[in-house]
Parts: C-alpha cells; sequence; structure tokens
C-alpha cells in the first residue's frame, strides 16, 4: 500500500476507490478477508479482477480466464454454425475457415501465457463444431474424430505461439516492463504457474529448459518443426492406445491405416458439387454412427436392425442378408467382397454418394418412426392406466 502511495503521489494523480479493486495473489486463498483503506474509504477486496482482457484470480492459475474463453468460444462456434447452416452448409472446407478466423481467435486471447498446457474445455468446443457440421453423434469418441479427420489439437499451435513469444522477450531490448517480468522469474527460479507449465511442455517434447537450443536460439525454425512433430507424435500415440481398448466402433482399427488424411477429405474432392451429403455419409459411417449395434451401452432390444427389426443393426446385415436395404449395394460391386471393400475405404465417388446419402435419409426416418412410436406406446399405457384407475 504504502509503495502504491509514493507511486501515485510522486507522479501527481488520484485514485478512484470505486473502480479500484485488491485481489491478493494467495495459491491457497485466505479465509478472512483484510479491510483495505484509502485516504479512509475502504477498497473491495475481490477473488479476481479483469485487466485488458485478462482475466486475474487469487490462485494465481487461468481457470477464470479460460472458463471466459470457454463461454466466448461456445457463443461464437454456434453463431458461426448457423451462419454455416443457413448459407453454405455443404462447404466444409469454408466452414472450417469460419471456425478458425471468428472461433479459434476469440478463444485464443491471451494464449502467450497459458498456451503451453491443453485446455480440455477449449479443445471441447473445436470437437463440438466438428460434430455439428459433420452430423456425428455426441456418443462418438473424441480420438475417433480426430483420428478420422486427421485434426490436430489446439494445443499444439498454441504451444507454438508461446513459444515464439518468449523469444520476442528474449530478443526485444526496448521493452522494459517485459524483461524485468522475465528477469524475476528467473530470480525466482521458474517456481511460478507460467514457468512450470513451460518447463512440462518443453519436457514433454524432449528437451530441458537450460537447452543450448533455448538459451541461444539461432535455429528456430527448426526447433518449432521438431516440437509439432513430437505433439503429434504423442496425440497419435494417444489415439492408438484409445482405439485399442475401443468398445464403439471396434472395426475402427481394421480399415485405419494410420494415415494422415484420407482421400475423401482431400480439398480437391472436398470442393467437388453435390458430394456433401455423401461426405457426411461416409465420415458417420466410419465413425460408427450408421450402426446401432455400435452402441455397447444400450439393451439387445434396441440393437435390432432400424429397417426389419431381425438381427443386430450393422452393416453386415445391411449388405448380406437385410431384406429391406441390402439390395441398395449392389450397386457398388459385382459381389459382396467387392461391395464390403469399397464401403470402408477412403474413396469417395458418385455411386458411394448416392448410396450412403440414402442409407442415411432413410435411416434417420426409421429411427423417428421408432421414437414416435415409443411416445405414442407410452402415452397409451398412461391412458390405459388412468382408466384402469377410473
Ligand atoms: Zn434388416
Amino acid at each position: 500500500m504504502s509503495t502504491l502511495k509514493s507511486f501515485i503521489k510522486s507522479r501527481k494523480i488520484e485514485l478512484c476507490t470505486e473502480k479500484t479493486k485488491i485481489v491478493v495473489f494467495n495459491k491457497h486463498g485466505k479465509e478472512k478477508k483484510e479491510v483495505w483503506k484509502w485516504e479512509g474509504r475502504e477498497i473491495e477486496e475481490t477473488q479476481c479482477f479483469k485487466y485488458l482482457g485478462f482475466t486475474f484470480n487469487r490462485k494465481g492459475d487461468y481457470e477464470d480466464h479460460i472458463a471466459e474463453l470457454s463461454e466466448k468460444g461456445k457463443a461464437a462456434a454456434k453463431k458461426v454454425w448457423g451462419l454455416g447452416e443457413r448459407v453454405r452448409r455443404n462447404d466444409f472446407i469454408r466452414r472450417w475457415v469460419l471456425f478458425k478466423y471468428l472461433v479459434q481467435s476469440v478463444m485464443g486471447y491471451g494464449v502467450e501465457i497459458w498456451g503451453w498446457e491443453e485446455r480440455g474445455s477449449l479443445e471441447r468446443i473445436m470437437l463440438d463444431y466438428t460434430r455439428w457440421i459433420f452430423n456425428i453423434e455426441f456418443c462418438t469418441p473424441r480420438y475417433v474424430i480426430m483420428r478420422e479427420l486427421a485434426m490436430d489439437k489446439l494445443r499444439i499451435g498454441w504451444g507454438i505461439r508461446a513459444m515464439r513469444y518468449e523469444r520476442r522477450i528474449g530478443t526485444r531490448k526496448e521493452d522494459g516492463l517485459l524483461r524485468s517480468c522475465w528477469k524475476e522469474k528467473e530470480e525466482s527460479k521458474w517456481k511460478d504457474v507460467y514457468s512450470k507449465e513451460r518447463e512440462k511442455f518443453y519436457n514433454r517434447n524432449g528437451w530441458g529448459i537450460n537447452a543450448r537450443e533455448l538459451r541461444e536460439g539461432g535455429n528456430e525454425g527448426r526447433l518449432e518443426k521438431e516440437i509439432i512433430r513430437r505433439e503429434r507424435d504423442g496425440q497419435r500415440q494417444w489415439e492408438e492406445s484409445k482405439l485399442r481398448a475401443a468398445r464403439y466402433n471396434v472395426r475402427y482399427k481394421e480399415f485405419d491405416a494410420g494415415n494422415r488424411k484420407h482421400n475423401y477429405l482431400r480439398k480437391e474432392n472436398l470442393g467437388r458439387i453435390g458430394i456433401g451429403e455423401g461426405v457426411r455419409g461416409l465420415v458417420r459411417l466410419r465413425c460408427g454412427n450408421m450402426e446401432e449395434g455400435n452402441k455397447y451401452w444400450i439393451e439387445k432390444e434396441q440393437k435390432r436392425c432400424v429397417f426389419c427389426g431381425k438381427e443386430t443393426d450393422c452393416m453386415e446385415h445391411y449388405v448380406g442378408e437385410c431384406q429391406r436395404v441390402s439390395s441398395w449395394f449392389r450397386e457398388l460391386g459385382e459381389n459382396k467382397e467387392k461391395v464390403w471393400k469399397k464401403l470402408w475405404s477412403d474413396e469417395l465417388d458418385s455411386e458411394k454418394c448416392k448410396v450412403l446419402s440414402k442409407l442415411e435419409r432413410e435411416r434417420k426416418k426409421e429411427i423417428e418412426k421408432k421414437k414416435k412410436g415409443e411416445k405414442i406406446g407410452s402415452k397409451s399405457i398412461v391412458i390405459d392406466l388412468v382408466a384402469r384407475r377410473k
């Protein structure tokens, strides 16, 4: 307080007690609030305070700031999704660009400070947006979606931004405040949240924070590439270990060749006119959304074929024996094996497009019919009960 007093006096400015708040930075949080006085008037003590768009909290971590970014991100993602649905529903390339510029940028505020670690709530927003535009069911695990669509976690790009910022602090001569802040971290032996997360980031990717490459610089491009490669490797390993133990969409590991970017998702193919519903169909098929049989948590009765009610609802049944739909697949190849192979491959021609869109459309109708039937069914039970009671 006295330091502040002399600072303010020396600059001949006045302190506005209503607008000024006090945050006590204390990891464990302190029970009793102290009363802070400024020339007889009280200054309020708060848990967190927003300064230049960044929310600081008393624990000195980024929890409150990330929570706010996640709220903003969610709102932006909803808006951008709605806009895309209305004007460019099947233009996946543009819809992705929109996300990058209008949602990711909002969520990335202050990433230079908090970008060293993965932020689960923000990653989820990107995944939700992906689910919305491709119509992927919410029960589909994250690792399947990321694998199929060859997505990088947001944290990979964000870590690089934190790295670049760190480098700028080192090279900037005129910015006194930043440099002295960095010096303070050095003197306190890198014990704060920022330093700990930074250390973890470099360790995870095979560098100690005292490594020569980081201290001396000079080969930044190579270092960045290497870090991106290692971060991606880490993500792939996570996906693979999850896929090995998967209970939903067990088949995925059979046709997953480890390719990064499947043929049907390449820019030149995605841009083809009239392919939109087919792309959605193939993403849903490969992610396991076309088979109720994948839902290991629902009862056996509910897993019956949505068309004929016999056997389990799965692609083997559709292609091989279902009386209502097996004929649809004949156009894909002259025998069952060829049909099967073409179905799961990552190629998408107009025939396959047609078959998948039809399957998707008709399945949806059947499932809705079933749901309606169940509703009416339960209503009639209620009426029955009421009638009996009378
Ligand atoms: Zn059937």
